[in-house]
């Protein structure tokens, strides 16, 4: 064996997995199962005791799911991993190990529109309130910091726009507040962007977008960085206290640069349950295998489409990071040189009326809302996913009434262009 640390391509293939020690499979099997035979008496305390790691019930811990842990903990660099059901799952899931009723948590306005709406309203009632801040305005982080905040969330590439986050200069924040950065890095995958090479604690993903990458199964993630120190003022009592249902251990003092990822397994997917099933954690791995090779193909194509819209005489803007002429050029270029992802936005000169012409007219591209599948995708923001608003507010959050997103997929670009082409003539 040569002593080279494996690329990420390898790890991508391999990360995590074995042939299977019984039967020689190389494929990592679906352990379709709720539950697991202990050893012993001993063997079974010490499982429930978190003395021992092993297997007992697939809502805390699953091999499949295990495989596909160890994977993406390798590829964005972090200590350990746990799978959830779906991208918001994570979310909740890593909020509930660092806020109390009461709490604040500080996250940048330009986010998924259904963090958006958990953070406003289902994070309210458990007594979590959001503050929003201008991911493009780094000052308006530190002045939302108050001694009650308890982490700052952002994208590494936000939606809808595909516009880029400064990752470094937020986590300076951060670290000056004594409070975790978390990065939903959903939208760029580690391929693109390594949030923790810039200073983020904790990486969340929807699987269900790029990782996973056809459009066939959630699930989420949440990444330990294993860079925090959770001691530090009592400010994060579930990681730092003695836990009365472990026998009064200390995570942190036990698990040290993994004690997050443990609280968010024994506390967080324990007791709300969110357990990704083995079968989309299966089908999950298998999509990783290819992600280096799909997500180049996914930004070449996307920026070839957006050079495209950026020349035709209907379109009146295009928001892509990867073009040079670009707000969020300068920021592509040192987060994210191999591609600048493959969701943006667009503004065409006809308005409303013409989005909506435009994804009825359109034949290759499926007019759907969700992002990340070999397929290309479009949606109006303003007819569908931001149709509540009103229009300072479409505006304000990048879905005019004049605005397409954009999910460019892995086909052979001329024939988006061309679809792109008749469905603007149309
Ligand atoms: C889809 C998405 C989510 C939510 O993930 P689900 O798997 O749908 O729950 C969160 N963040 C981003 C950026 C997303 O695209």
């Amino acid at each position: 064996m040569s002593d080279r640390l494996p690329g990420f391509s390898t790890l991508a293939v391999h990360a995590g997995a074995q042939p299977d020690p019984t039967t020689g499979a190389r494929a990592t099997p679906i352990y379709q199962t709720t539950s697991f035979v202990f050893n012993d008496a001993d063997h079974a305390a010490s499982l429930f005791g978190l003395q021992a790691f092993g297997n007992i019930y697939t809502r805390i811990g699953n091999p499949t799911n295990a495989v596909l842990e160890e994977r993406v903990a390798a590829l964005e660099g972090g200590t350990a991993a746990l799978a959830v059901a779906s991208g918001h799952a994570a979310q909740v899931v890593v909020l509930q190990q660092l806020m109390q009723p009461g709490d604040e948590f500080i996250a940048a306005r330009k986010l998924y529109g259904g963090s958006i709406n958990q953070f406003a309203h289902a994070f309210k009632s458990f007594g979590w309130n959001v503050v929003w801040a201008d991911p493009d305005d780094v000052a308006s982080f530190e002045r939302a910091v108050t001694p009650r905040t308890k982490a700052i969330f952002i994208e590494s590439i936000a939606n809808p726009a595909g516009s880029i986050t400064d990752i470094e200069a937020i986590s300076t924040v951060a670290r000056k507040a004594g409070v975790p950065l978390i990065v939903d890095n959903t939208l760029a995958s580690p391929y693109l962007i390594r949030p923790i090479d810039h200073g983020a604690d904790i990486v969340v993903h929807s699987l269900t977008k790029f990782l996973g990458g056809h459009g066939n199964s959630l699930g989420g993630i949440i990444v330990d960085a294993g860079t925090f120190d959770w001691s530090t003022g009592g400010k994060y009592p579930m990681l730092s206290e003695p836990r009365p249902e472990y026998h009064g251990i200390r995570l942190q003092e036990t698990f040290g640069n993994f004690a997050f990822a443990i609280a968010c397994r024994v506390l967080g997917l324990r007791d709300l349950g969110p357990a990704l099933s083995p079968f989309n954690a299966f089908m999950i791995l298998t999509g990783i295998e290819t992600l280096p090779l799909r997500m180049q193909k996914h930004c070449d194509n996307a920026k070839a489409v957006a050079e495209f819209l950026a020349g035709h005489s209907a379109v009146s803007a295009v928001n892509y990071a990867g073009l040079a002429s670009d707000k969020y050029n300068q920021l592509a270029r040192k987060y994210a040189p191999k591609g600048a992802g493959a969701v943006f936005t667009f503004s065409l000169k006809g308005g409303y009326d013409a989005g909506v012409n435009l994804v009825s007219k359109l034949q290759l591209f499926s007019h759907l809302a969700n992002v990340g599948d070999t397929r290309s995708l479009v949606i109006h923001p303003a007819s569908t996913t931001h149709s509540q608003l009103d229009d300072a507010a479409k505006i304000k959050s990048g879905a005019g009434p004049d605005v397409v997103r954009l999910s460019v997929g892995i086909e052979d670009k001329e024939d988006l262009i061309a679809d792109l082409e008749q469905a603007l003539a149309a």
